[in-house]
């Protein structure tokens, strides 16, 4: 039967895919912040907090509507793997909240016993008493935006926490007694040198976290960082800097036994996010919560934006969908294949041809040609994947992948 490779976080565990495509994550929207950050062009609002638990009820009719959408056929409740609070910052819930949040889950879906339930967190919201409260509640992976170690780099990007706070909020979560722990880091950001880079990482690595996530800075429409970028007044790290910042990290990690196995990810052994594989796997997903997306039943659709839109469709037990897109077979090929390039482990051409009842091969048939002979994919008996030079110019076999 053919498997594919999936972690908990603890041991690698391998499942049949036909098995996996019966299973859905679960991605729960939290969309407040103290304050917006300059370069955040996420679904999330500031100045909204005492819209936190009329938020909370319409997510608890949202999980039961979902529930019962995704009930099998015989009308027991779908399993589901990985439970993600994003946002936004969820830790601006209290304990409460979100038990009663991981409770309606429990409720609706047959949630694994070792699920991975992972919370994002803004280390300057974290309280000792409050992670205790998350760990006893089930969350057992930590998942912290700290963005950098550099305390003007900090402030240039308008996050509310010092780098003190990210080194306590990692101590306190260890006490708390958090088996996994993920920190995101960004590079490529205006003023940000090499030296300030490789501080940043010697630091996280001093704090022996299971996870990491480094993502570039994308300046996106909309953001005071896109406004100050077209003035002038601040400039981007450029692409060179940013490749040796890439490259800088990833000799790094590796030497710190860190494994790549996504673009933008690395971890310990046995720690790689399961709820993230779910995407770059391409297998189903709820998400739920003002503007969430969702990938189940050959569709992809996703919520209204506003909260206030979303706790009043809610009130009245209106299904919040805004938009919906039918996935058709070869889409779904196309996704499949892409999305899983973008692991170190590449696409496994047994399973994807098991999923979709035909060779990766007769699907692709030589649209690849120039980007193969350009030495930007390596086959390696079941597994095709990008080379070390495809993977700074993954976009190039990407493009290639998308239907007509
Ligand atoms: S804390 Fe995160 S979600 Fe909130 S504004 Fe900043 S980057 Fe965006």
């Amino acid at each position: 039967m053919t498997m594919i490779a999936a972690a908990t976080t603890k041991t690698e565990t391998t499942e049949p895919i036909l098995q996996l495509l019966e299973t859905v994550s679960l991605y729960l929207h939290i969309p407040f912040c103290h304050t917006r950050c300059h370069y955040c062009d996420f679904n999330t609002y500031a100045g909204i907090l005492p819209l936190r638990e009329p938020y909370v009820r319409a997510l608890l009719t949202e999980i039961g509507m979902a529930g019962t959408v995704a009930q099998l056929s015989d009308g027991k409740p779908r399993r589901s793997r990985t439970i993600f609070f994003g946002g936004g910052t969820p830790s601006l819930l209290s304990v409460s909240q979100i038990s009663r949040i991981l409770n309606a889950c429990y409720t609706n879906f047959a949630v694994d016993k070792d699920a991975e339930i992972t919370l994002e967190a803004n280390p300057g919201t974290l309280s000792q008493e409050q992670l205790i409260g998350l760990r006893v509640a089930g969350i057992n992976r930590l998942s912290m935006g700290a963005q950098s170690f550099d305390a003007e780099l900090l402030k240039a990007l308008g996050r509310i926490h010092s780098p003190k706070d990210i080194t306590k909020a990692v101590h306190d979560a260890r006490v708390a007694g958090f088996p996994s722990i993920n920190v995101d880091f960004m590079f490529g950001l205006p003023g940000q040198t090499m030296s300030h880079w490789r501080e940043t990482i010697d630091r996280a690595l001093d704090l022996h976290i299971e996870h990491l996530s480094l993502y570039s800075l994308i300046i996106e429409e909309g953001t005071p960082f896109y406004t100050w970028t077209h003035e002038g007044r601040i400039t981007p790290g450029d692409e060179d800097l940013c490749a040796d910042m890439y490259e800088y990290a990833d000799e790094r990690l590796q030497e710190a036994g860190y494994k790549n196995y996504e673009i933008s990810n690395w971890s310990l052994p046995g720690f790689q996010s399961r709820h993230n594989l779910t995407y770059w796997h391409n297998l189903p997903y709820f998400g739920m919560g003002a503007g969430a997306y969702s990938s189940f039943g050959g569709r992809r659709f996703s919520n209204v934006r506003e909260p206030l839109e979303y706790i009043r469709l809610l009130d009245t037990r209106q299904w919040p969908e805004a938009e919906s897109e039918i996935i058709d077979k070869q889409q779904a090929m196309s996704e499949t294949a892409f999305l899983a390039l973008r692991t170190a482990q590449g696409l496994h051409l047994p399973t994807f041809e098991q999923r979709f009842t035909l060779p990766f091969t007769a699907f692709v048939g030589d649209r690849l040609r120039v980007v193969e002979e350009a030495g930007l994919l390596e086959y390696e008996r079941d597994w095709l994947r990008l080379s070390k030079r495809g993977r700074l110019l993954g976009n190039e076999v990407f493009l290639r992948l998308l239907p007509d």
